[in-house]
């Protein structure tokens, strides 16, 4: 039985080869990253894109509105949201305040149900 060596040899993320050089270098050559990072992308975009595609557009909504507003916070109801195409399940992240209110983040913007049909929009 042969000994192991230790450490162990570093081999390549993308094809295996043992490599050498730095510590924290995970690819052979600068074509196997790129390999490997295209190789990720390519699984991932396909995922990802339609959600993008629906945050993205809904940031544009929330900022073209801000535009006209020419406020940080401004109110808009939410049927104009809808029918500019705003998606209300599609947002970056939720906060509750020390009110029990529920925001909405949207990147830079969040926004709040504030009544039946108003929403507050803030940017930050
Ligand atoms: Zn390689």
């Amino acid at each position: 039985m042969s000994s192991p060596t230790f450490p162990p040899p570093r081999t390549c993320d993308q094809c295996g080869a043992v490599i050498t050089g730095r510590r924290d270098k995970r690819f052979c050559d600068i074509r196997c990253k790129n390999a490997y990072h295209r190789d990720i992308r390519r699984i991932t975009e396909p995922v990802t894109k339609r959600i993008d595609q629906f945050l993205h557009r809904n940031r544009t909504i929330l900022y073209e509105l801000w535009k006209d507003a020419r406020k940080k916070k401004f109110f808009v109801s939410r049927t104009k949201l809808y029918k500019k195409g705003f998606r209300f399940k599609y947002f970056t992240s939720t906060y509750v305040n020390n009110q029990g209110k529920l925001y909405h983040y949207l990147y830079d913007f969040r926004w709040m149900e504030f009544s039946t049909d108003q929403i507050m929009v803030v940017k930050q």
